[in-house]
């Protein structure tokens, strides 16, 4: 089996899944943007995933995004998710198109100063031990609040990583209860980051608008 059939068996697995998942719940499938992780993977593979269709492509690190990216079309949208250095903040918002994990005021300050404009998600920590990253709930209100008084961030929902040792349909719960509490007050904060291989379907259940989904497409990270 060549690389390209793989790909695509894959995907239209994970597609047909994503479609049942949104439609069991009575959501419409295209409201959901599918991000393909292409970390540690090799640009050829993102080039046969260009060539099936997928335009978002998601990464957790700078030296491997900003390597990647130039080298595919400029309708790619490129999404960082991994942790973040301050040092390398401008070298990820030069190729990043939305930055899913900021949590931290010190970062958005940075990062508003060196873009003219940027997309940001929010990453919440759902109250693990193991150190995933985000912001603790209690804390996001006023870190939305600092944000907003920047010039260049738009705030555009709230990313979560769900914590090993909860079940992911409740820890996507309250990752939405969370979303609709900001929401009350920022109807403009509403989108949702959330799913991965694992538990997309979980995070699609709980109202996720971007899932970021890698090994389910490319196999098993080396
Ligand atoms: C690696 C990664 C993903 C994708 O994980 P898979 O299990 O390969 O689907 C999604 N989100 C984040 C933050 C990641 O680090």
């Amino acid at each position: 089996m060549t690389r390209q059939i793989e790909v695509a068996q894959n995907l239209a697995a994970l597609k047909s899944r994503i479609t049942r998942a949104a439609l069991s719940c009575g959501r419409n499938p295209e409201e959901i943007t599918l991000i393909a992780v292409t970390k540690t993977f090799p640009l050829s593979d993102i080039q046969i995933l260009y060539d099936l269709g997928e335009r978002n492509f998601g990464e957790n690190r700078d030296q491997e995004g900003s390597a990647k990216a130039p080298e595919l079309a400029d309708d790619c949208i490129w999404h960082f998710q991994g942790q973040i250095q301050s040092n390398k903040l401008k070298s990820i918002a030069s190729w990043a198109d939305v930055i899913h994990s900021i949590d931290d005021f010190s970062h958005a300050q940075k990062l508003s100063a060196l873009v003219e404009k940027k997309d940001i998600f929010l990453q919440v920590s759902l109250g693990d031990g193991l150190n995933r990253g985000g912001i603790d709930p209690e804390s996001l209100p006023g870190l939305i609040d600092q944000i907003l008084a920047l010039e260049n961030l738009k705030i555009r929902g709230l990313m979560s990583v769900a914590p090993l040792e909860i079940d992911p349909d409740i820890a996507f719960s309250a990752l939405a209860k969370v979303r609709d509490e900001v929401a009350q007050i920022h109807p403009e904060i509403r989108e949702i980051s959330a799913g991965m291989s694992h538990d997309f379907e979980s995070a699609i259940k709980s109202g996720a608008t971007h899932i970021r989904v890698g090994s389910q497409i490319l196999g098993v990270r080396a």
